[in-house]
């Protein structure tokens, strides 16, 4: 996605070799406007599919899922990061370490909001090693929901995550895929 690309050559900043800022736009500030490009592009990519819920996960997922499903016309679910020790029957629960944070979270859906009538396409703002996408899809998996694929704003494609996810059967699409990146030389697509 051409307008994406752009806008982090503009305004991202690169952090050692692998963090990626982009909060002027995208997980801390957002660019309403973008996201609704964004929104159009994951239903251009995603169209037919009878998508009838979007899942996130909190907390930087959640604007860019509810602008998208806007065109969806569906409801959005978000995982909550859950401090609670004692996790009860109503909720299906899995852990996904944080790739920013270095922890590990415990991360929850209520079972109400998820199950077998639902079509469920997964919203997130970045891919890099995959775990957070691999959380959410144990959640799908458990509630015995039909995943029609993920929709990521930036893959990092120089990290693991997203050929393993595609080699594993999901539907994985990127609107805007890294191929390197460093402090000096900044961001290079890969396609
Ligand atoms: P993964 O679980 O695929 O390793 O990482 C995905 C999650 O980590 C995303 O939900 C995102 O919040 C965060 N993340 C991963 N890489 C970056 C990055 O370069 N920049 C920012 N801002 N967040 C990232």
């Amino acid at each position: 996605m051409e307008l994406l690309k752009q806008r982090i050559r503009k305004d991202g900043t690169v952090k050692g070799n692998d963090v990626l800022k982009v909060d002027s736009f995208l997980n801390h500030q957002m660019d309403v406007a973008l996201f609704e490009e964004i929104g159009k592009e994951f239903l251009r990519r995603f169209d037919g599919c009878g998508v009838n819920k979007i899942l996130t996960i909190e907390a930087s997922g959640i604007g860019i899922a509810c602008v998208t499903a806007q065109f969806f016309h569906c409801p959005v679910v978000f995982a909550k990061k859950s401090q609670t020790k004692n996790i009860t029957g109503e909720v299906y629960a899995t852990k996904v370490e944080s790739f920013t944070h270095g922890k590990v979270y415990d991360v929850i859906v209520s079972k109400k909001f998820l199950g077998p009538r639902d079509k469920v396409l997964i919203i997130d703002d970045f891919l890099a090693n995959g775990a957070a996408l691999e959380g959410l899809i144990d959640l799908v998996n458990q509630a015995g929901v039909q995943l029609a694929g993920a929709g990521i704003v930036i893959e990092k494609a120089f990290q693991p995550g997203g050929d393993r996810l595609r080699a594993s059967g999901v539907k994985v699409e990127s609107l805007a895929r890294i191929k390197s990146m460093s402090e000096e030389q900044g961001v290079e697509f890969a396609d």
